[in-house]
């Protein structure tokens, strides 16, 4: 009798599980390979110059739903996903390749839209759009797009060199994107039960836009270069702060202390989550899609970085065996676990 081969459900596993299951036994044959899987993105060696390339998948019904997403928005938001991961190690986004499987639900119109976006986030952060491929789709639309970019030598930021008595700093503010979300399926929501009902966007316009049409913090990067600063460690919030700190002390072989009061929370996603009825501190740490750039700077920098533009010290990097830890307003110290977005959550 044939022996039952083992099934493991993908849940079992999670993403990052499963992304280090299928990859545990991957090995890096090319010197030029100077990073692999494990980063924003790959580094490979150039000669004069390091360059850089990630892949993000946006699939619908996944990462985004047509009924309150313009298309316009969805693909300027693919590009933008992805020059931040280029810019999460501190390097320049150069080029993009775009590939779709499309539907037969979708008409050229529809199509032609999608590109007006990917073709203004192209324009503005000066990348050139260079290939992709398309094909066809039983159910639904999936975009997937490449971004290449370079970096000088000595100036990238990896997530695995943060050191104990770093600072701990992020960009912007976190949270509201979630919001924004939440927001967009409620009004979703009503609008199936009632159709009659106009939806109440107006109010909450920057929490929408966070979401639907985010920025990549291109300036951070332009900052570091004009300073002369390279972040000890640097990644992009894409899954929430709590799960990018996670990756960033497990790489590190580091610990984390968090201050609860220093987390930069926009004015509109305070007021939303209490009306939500959700912890804002809860938003801002595992909320995603906010896509900040979440960074550790030495000692001898951290002067000048008091200074940088719309950025805050959140905490200071630990021992590894001091955990990872969000110390409360009224000072009491928590273990911090991650949730982020578990797309094989069950
Ligand atoms: P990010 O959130 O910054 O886009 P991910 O969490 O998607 O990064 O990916 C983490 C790392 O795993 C990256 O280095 C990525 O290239 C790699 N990775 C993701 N999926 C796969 C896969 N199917 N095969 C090989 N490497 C993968
Ligand atoms: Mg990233």
């Amino acid at each position: 009798m044939e022996e039952q081969r083992k099934r493991t459900d993908i849940s079992e596993l999670g993403e990052f599980g499963l992304i280090d299951h299928l990859t545990e036994d991957t090995l890096i044959k090319r010197e030029s390979t100077i990073k692999g899987i494990g980063d924003d993105a790959a580094v490979i060696d150039s000669g004069d110059h390091y360059t850089l390339i990630t892949t993000d998948m946006l699939v619908e019904g996944i990462h985004f739903d047509l009924a309150y997403t313009p298309l316009k928005h969805l693909g300027y938001k693919c590009i933008i996903v992805n020059l931040s991961d280029i810019y999460a190690m501190n390097a320049v986004p150069t080029h993009v390749t775009v590939s779709l499987a499309i539907s037969n639900r979708f008409s050229v119109e529809a199509l032609e839209e999608l590109y007006e976006g990917i073709n203004l986030a192209c324009e503005l952060y000066n990348v050139d759009l260079i290939g992709g491929d398309t094909t066809a789709s039983l159910s639904g639309l999936i975009i997937s797009v490449t971004a290449v970019g370079i970096a000088n030598k000595g100036k990238l930021a990896f997530r695995s060199l943060a050191k104990p008595g770093n600072a701990i700093c992020l960009t912007g503010n976190v949270g509201a994107a979630y919001l924004g979300l939440q927001i967009l399926e409620r009004e979703k929501s009503i609008f199936l039960e009632h159709p009659t009902i106009q939806p109440e966007l107006e109010d909450h316009q920057y929490l929408i836009e966070r979401f639907l049409k985010p920025e990549a913090r291109r300036d951070t990067i332009a900052w570091f270069e004009q300073h002369n600063i390279v972040p000890t460690s640097m990644i992009d919030v894409s899954d929430g702060l709590a799960s990018e700190m996670l990756h960033i002390c497990k790489q590190s072989g580091v610990g984390a202390n968090i201050f609860e009061a220093q987390l930069p929370i926009h004015p509109d996603t305070y007021k939303l989550a209490i009306d939500f009825n959700i912890d804002p501190v809860t938003c801002a740490l595992h909320g995603g899609e906010d896509y900040e750039l979440l960074f550790t700077i030495d000692d001898k920098d951290i002067d000048e970085v008091r200074y940088m533009p719309d950025v805050f010290i959140i905490g200071n990097i630990t021992p590894a065996n001091e955990g990872i830890r969000l110390t409360t307003s009224s000072d009491v110290t928590h273990p911090l676990s991650a949730q982020g977005w578990n797309h094989f959550k069950k």
